[in-house]
């Protein structure tokens, strides 16, 4: 939240990294974890002599991206933009300047509102230089080393409108991005890998105010809660800065994970500090109709689509947490066996909780297993076969060694409480609790959570809720 009387005005800067298996401009390796300066040769070296030549498959993803973000798609120019830093040997990086492939866009945040895309267009990273000594900052370091393996790696940059209010907006709307990439299949948007890297463009205002205030740019953005803490920080230092009388001086600036802060790094460079001027070396860009339709030809629907097609399934049973778990489900790429569950006559609500919160533990693993075992499993605590707490146990197996669900239930000794039995405890814990079964009896279905609660205590979790609830109903009804 801003302070009283505030508000903040976002906008972020995305670049990521395309799943390509070579370089921008030449036949490199494009691979993270590689001994560093392995992947290098003349073109990304950029010696004297060496042409780029530009990936076909680079323009096909970004035409993905543009495509999945609402964007048109236009003819477009490389630009050479020159600056003098040792991550960059050929002192330039080739970029797209004022003829973006990708331009005038939008990407919806899960709660409808939508963010503007100026533009995203295509550009070659740069080299990773590390700083040795003096905390890992440029100015205490010892030496630096430097590592070309990444250098000339084919990036997105997707440059999002001012539209944006906040810092939990800013963290919604870079997870969207995220499961956008994915879900393209243009990059595997891993913050922790650098192949997704957020830069925050930040300023203030006057609540109620329609100016732009000046904006500072904080980069070092290695995870979205440092985004979020990041942006937070810097609201809080723009409204001290103007309330104490002074002006927020346009810079970049560095989040300092561990001190929880930003600081300047330096005043904004502005583009002609560039000297920009188009690639001697690259012709211009322009994709014919069949390019840009074989591009986007494998592409699936997108999480907003799938959002939709996954709450339409769910057939009325969603409230305002099942949103959140449907949102869930789709960023981590589990709506597929939320859907396969359902259409094989799983309870929607049980299908949609389960995959949201067990299985979302190990998403990754989920992803392997094979959907007729994830799909068996929920139907084994479905059915009242397993409770709620048998389950996790069996799914936590299933996830790490595999196998058959059923034969794991067998092998850990879980049996379904017998009939008989299950009706007993139910009928002590009532007993027990006659002011609750009252309420419970006038209609206050919320005590039913209370009566499982019990019967669970009392069983040390084998009863099915499932099962609770029906006798509880049967009871109730002859009460
Ligand atoms: P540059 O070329 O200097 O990076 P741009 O005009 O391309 O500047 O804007 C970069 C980012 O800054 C965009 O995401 C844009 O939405 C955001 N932005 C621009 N003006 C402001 C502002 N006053 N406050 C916050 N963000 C801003
Ligand atoms: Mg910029
Ligand atoms: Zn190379």
């Amino acid at each position: 939240m801003s302070p009283a009387g505030w508000e903040a005005v976002i906008g972020l800067e995305v670049h990521c990294e395309l799943l390509t298996a070579t370089k921008l401009f030449c036949g490199c390796r494009n691979a993270f974890g590689d001994e560093p300066n392995t992947n290098v040769c003349p073109v990304c070296l950029g010696l004297p002599g060496s042409l780029p030549v530009l990936n076909e498959r680079a323009v096909e993803f970004a035409m993905r991206i543009g495509t999945a973000l609402n964007c048109e798609i236009r003819p477009s120019v490389f630009h050479r933009k020159n600056y003098f830093y040792p991550d960059m040997p050929k002192d330039y990086q080739i970029s797209q300047y004022d003829e973006p492939i990708n331009v005038d866009g939008w990407l919806e945040l899960p709660d409808s509102t939508r963010v503007g895309i100026v533009r995203a267009h295509i550009e070659e990273d740069t080299g990773k230089t590390t700083h040795v000594g003096g905390g890992g900052r440029i100015h205490d370091a010892a030496h630096a080393l430097v590592d070309y393996n990444r250098a000339g790696v084919p990036l997105v940059e997707i440059v999002s409108a001012p539209d944006i209010r906040s810092a939990d907006q800013a963290r919604l709307y870079a997870a969207e991005l995220r499961a956008i990439l994915v879900a393209s299949g243009a990059s595997d948007g891993r913050m922790e890998e650098g192949s997704m890297r957020v830069d925050a463009n930040v300023s203030v205002r006057r609540y109620g105010s329609d100016e732009m205030g000046t904006r500072c740019e904080v980069k070092n953005l290695n995870s979205l809660r440092s985004l979020g803490r990041a942006i937070e920080h810097e609201i809080g230092r723009q409204v001290a800065v103007v309330e104490s009388g002074g002006a927020v001086a346009q810079q970049t600036r560095h989040w300092d994970e561990a001190k929880g802060v930003t600081v300047a790094l330096r005043s904004k460079e502005e583009a002609f500090d560039y000297r920009y001027f188009p690639e001697p070396d690259l012709v211009p860009l322009a994709p014919d109709r069949s390019f840009r339709q074989r591009a986007v030809a494998g592409m699936g629907p997108m999480p907003a689509e799938r959002r939709r097609r996954l709450v339409a399934l769910l057939a009325g049973e969603v409230s305002a947490s099942g949103l959140d778990q449907v949102a869930t489900v789709v960023e981590l790429d589990l709506d597929g066996l939320v859907a396969a569950a359902i259409e094989a006559g799983i309870g929607p609500a049980l299908a949609l909780a389960r995959t949201a919160n067990e299985a979302a533990a190990d998403a990754e693993g989920t992803r392997h297993l094979d959907p007729g075992a994830y799909v068996k499993w929920l139907r084994m605590e479905n059915d009242g076969i397993l409770s709620a707490t048998q389950a996790k146990a069996v799914l936590a197996e299933l996830l790490d060694r595999g196998g058959d669900p059923a034969e794991i239930a067998a092998a850990k000794g879980f049996e379904a409480m017998a009939e008989d039995s299950l009706v007993a405890v139910v009928g002590e814990v009532v007993t027990r609790s006659p002011a609750e079964w009252e309420r419970y009896c006038q209609g206050d279905e919320k005590l039913a959570q209370f009566f499982i609660g019990q019967v669970m205590k009392a069983t040390r979790g084998k009863a099915s809720g499932k099962a609770v609830v029906a006798e509880l109903k049967r009871l109730s009804a002859g009460a």
